[in-house]
Order: structure tokens, then C-alpha cells, then sequence
């Protein structure tokens, strides 16, 4: 992000000063110099009232007489550092007081000057001082800066080495269901604690920082959403923060609904909608997968394709109608499905035509997974007809020079074979 040149300017501004002396003639004396380069400026006569003062106008310096009837100004450094720790308090006390400056230590103020007050000495003091408190100034507004930006957004993002968590905007806390990063701390160490183990998603367990940060591919995270007890899915990306050796900001992008945008083409690229067996597409895919790797491993492996084509079908949608049909179809596919093995692969070819990839299988066990299925479908009672629906099947099993064009016309040649032959029965090619 960059900005322009004075952004942090209003940082600059006025000093304000809380002048705290009883004696009436050194309190006026040396107010009426101080007025003239700090216009802010508000007097007390003890330390009870200064330190009222102090609580309601917060003024960027303190200067303090010590010596002062109800409260002494030494005590009244002490109660204002327990206010603001970081307070500067410039203390004026007579030349010699030893005790009084060793105490003025032990308080941590932040000058001593001597009494009677050198002004040259008092305004150079406050000088240093004033360039101090202005970087303070900016640095405290850089920092509320950054918090408003990254808590401004609703996308969860932390500051961690990969292990434990050093920072965590709103959304962050809000999402692990925190209030603040104290309180996520004394619980947890890592975000990665509330990453859900899943697969095809980044393990808490892994070095997940590592994978991020150097993974060209996109990483996927599962997180449960505390407050709603969702879960939903980012994407996490990871910058080096610099000046840093190992720590990083990760922003986790939510990508849940753009991910189930993708599982749903996803399916409707490889499912056939009607009957929810793979499409003829996807099959093309499974079957030059399956002869490809037939051919890295040299052989040694084989599969048998068996084609289904349900025998005249054409007069199931001329009696019951075509939706009828569609239901009929739907029962044979769970038939079928059901009666053959989960590593074997079924697909709609199209229309009524069906196809199976039988890994592992030569002709001889195809003919019988072939003559099993043709039977189960024979003999099954199909919901709303009042007719036996038969099935012809065409089967080849892989040889080694086949595409996917030339295997699946010795199929189809094998099914017509069948339904010559009389349908409801197996050839082979
Ligand atoms: P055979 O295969 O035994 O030679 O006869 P057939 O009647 O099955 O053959 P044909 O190829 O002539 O007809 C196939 C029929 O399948 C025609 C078509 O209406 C029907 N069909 C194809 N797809 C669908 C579908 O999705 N739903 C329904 N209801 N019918 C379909
Ligand atoms: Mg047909
Ligand atoms: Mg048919």
C-alpha cells in the first residue's frame, strides 16, 4: 500500500503541559516564559490538584516543583506513572537535594532540573522532549493506522512464524471466537489448531506456513467458524514481513462459495444428471487413463469394456410414456450398480446405451460379470411395467495397439452381434 508523502502529519500538533508549583511568584515567573512557545499549558499549586489535573487533561509533560503542601510533587510522579507509565516529568528541585533526585530515579522521572530554574535550561529540555513525544505521536498513530486497515476488512488475516499466533485483526478473532489476541493466546497457540483435517486441504499438522509461502499451486484450508459453526474454505496467502526472518502475514481468503461453484460444474462436467452414473465424457477420460497406464507399466495389467443397451426400449416410452421411461432407466442403472464391483466403472454411453470398465478383468471374467448383470436385469420387477425389460451386452477386453475409438467399436460390434443373436444375451468380440 503506499501513501502520500504527510499522511501522518496530524501526528505533529501542539504540546500541552501541566506546570505544578505553590510558590505564586516562581508559578507566574516561569509561566509567563513557558506561555509564550506552549500556549497548552495549565498550572497547579500541589500535587493533589496536579494530579487531578493530570488524570482529566492527560498533558503530553508534566514539569513539577517537589516541596508542596498536601501532596509532594515526588509522590505525585509516582501516581502519575502508574496512570500513563511512559508520562515525561521533568522534576525542579534546590541545588544539593540529593535524596530528592535519588528518589526522582527510583520514580523514573524523566529530567531533573535545578532550582532556581535556568529557562535557557527548562526550554531545551523541553525541546528534546517535544521531538520525542511527536515521534511517540506518529509511531502511535501509524500503528492505529495499520490496525484500522487490516480490521477495516472482514478477511482474516495474522501475524504468526507458523507456530504461534503474534497477531490477529478482528476478523481473525471474531472467526476463532476471541476478543482479543490475550485471550486466544492463553488458549491456543496456532491458527493451524483450527484447521480441519481433511483431505485435499492443507494439514495443521504439516508445515503449512512453508507449503503456503512457496507453493505455486493454490493451497485450500477448512476452518470451522466458531461463531456459526460453519465451515468454510480459504485460500491462504502468506508475505514475509520485512525486517523479520521468519515472520509472515497470512490473509485466508474466503473461497467457500467459489468452491462449491467448482464441485458443481465439476459434477455436471462428469455426471449424467438423470441417472447420476458418470457421463460419456468422463468415461473417455477414466478409459485413456486406464490404457495410458496400461502402457507405463508395459502390460501386465489389463480391463474389459462391457456395452449395455437395453432391448427394445422404444416400446417402454410408447406404452408407459417417455417419463416413465426415465424412472425405468434410473431403476435399471441402481440394478446394475449394485451388481457390480466398487472399482468397476459405470457410465451412460447415451440414451439407453450403458457402458462398464472392468479393471483387472480378460474376457472370460467380463463374460461373467456380463451374463451376472444381463440376469440381475432379466429377472428384476421393474416399478410400473407389467413386462420383464431385458438387456443385450457387448464385451472386449483391452488389447495392446487399442484407442479408446477402436475398443469401443469392437464393443459395439459385439452388441450388435448380441441383439442379432436374439437380445437378453452376451457376445463378445
Ligand atoms: P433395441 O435396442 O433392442 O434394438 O431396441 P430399442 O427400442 O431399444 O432401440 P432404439 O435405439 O430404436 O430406441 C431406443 C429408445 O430409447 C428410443 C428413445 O426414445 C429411448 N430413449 C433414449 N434415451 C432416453 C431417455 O433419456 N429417456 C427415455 N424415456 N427414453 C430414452
Ligand atoms: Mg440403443
Ligand atoms: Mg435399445
Amino acid at each position: 500500500m503506499e501513501l502520500i508523502e504527510d499522511f501522518f502529519a496530524p501526528a505533529e500538533g501542539r504540546l500541552s503541559i501541566l506546570y505544578v508549583e505553590d510558590s505564586y511568584v516562581n508559578r507566574e515567573y516561569t509561566l509567563k516564559i513557558l506561555e509564550q512557545r506552549f500556549p497548552d499549558i495549565i498550572t497547579a499549586e500541589d500535587g493533589q490538584q496536579g494530579l487531578e489535573l493530570f488524570e482529566k487533561h492527560r498533558p503530553d509533560i508534566v514539569i513539577t516543583d517537589v516541596r508542596m503542601p498536601v501532596m509532594d510533587g515526588i509522590t505525585m510522579a509516582g501516581k502519575i506513572k502508574e496512570i500513563q507509565h511512559d508520562a515525561p516529568i521533568i522534576i525542579t528541585s534546590a541545588f544539593g537535594d540529593r535524596e530528592v533526585l535519588m528518589e526522582s530515579i527510583r520514580t523514573g522521572v524523566t529530567r531533573f532540573i535545578m532550582k532556581p530554574i535556568h529557562m535557557q535550561e527548562l526550554l531545551a529540555t523541553l525541546d528534546e522532549l517535544r521531538t520525542v513525544i511527536l515521534l511517540r505521536r506518529r509511531l502511535a498513530l501509524q500503528q492505529s493506522f495499520i490496525e484500522t486497515v487490516l480490521d477495516s476488512q472482514n478477511l482474516i488475516t495474522i501475524l504468526t512464524d507458523g507456530e504461534s499466533l503474534s497477531g490477529a485483526n478482528r476478523a481473525a478473532l471474531r472467526f476463532t471466537g476471541f476478543e482479543t489476541l490475550a485471550a486466544f493466546r492463553a488458549k491456543h497457540k496456532c491458527i493451524c489448531e483450527f484447521f480441519v483435517e481433511e483431505e485435499g486441504f492443507v494439514s495443521g499438522k504439516s508445515d503449512w506456513l512453508q507449503a503456503t509461502s512457496t507453493s505455486n499451486v493454490a493451497l485450500r484450508v477448512k476452518m470451522q467458524d466458531v461463531a456459526d459453526g460453519t465451515t468454510r474454505i480459504f485460500s491462504p496467502h502468506a508475505s514475509l514481513v520485512p525486517g523479520f526472518e521468519h515472520r509472515y502475514i497470512v490473509s485466508f481468503f474466503d473461497i467457500t462459495e467459489l468452491e462449491l461453484q467448482r464441485q458443481e460444474l465439476e459434477k455436471l462436467a462428469t455426471i449424467d444428471p438423470l441417472t447420476g452414473v458418470y457421463n460419456r465424457h468422463h468415461f473417455n477420460t477414466i478409459l485413456q487413463f486406464n490404457i495410458q497406464k496400461i502402457h507405463r507399466y508395459n502390460g501386465g495389467h489389463t480391463f474389459s469394456i462391457l456395452m449395455l443397451d437395453l432391448d427394445l426400449f422404444k416400446s417402454i416410452n410408447d406404452t408407459y410414456g417417455h417419463l416413465m421411461g426415465d424412472e425405468i432407466l434410473k431403476e435399471f442403472t441402481e440394478k446394475v450398480q449394485s451388481s457390480i464391483r466398487k472399482s468397476d466403472f459405470l457410465a451412460r454411453w447415451g440414451g439407453e446405451e450403458f457402458v462398464i470398465l472392468a479393471p483387472e478383468a480378460d474376457l472370460k471374467q467380463a463374460m461373467l460379470l456380463g451374463e451376472k448383470v444381463r440376469e440381475v436385469v432379466a429377472s428384476h420387477v421393474f416399478q410400473g411395467i407389467d413386462r420383464p425389460l431385458t438387456t443385450s451386452v457387448g464385451i472386449t477386453q483391452f488389447q495392446m495397439n487399442d484407442t479408446i475409438n477402436s475398443i469401443m467399436d469392437r464393443a459395439d460390434r459385439a452388441l450388435y452381434e448380441a441383439k442379432k443373436a436374439g437380445r437378453n444375451c452376451v457376445r463378445s468380440e
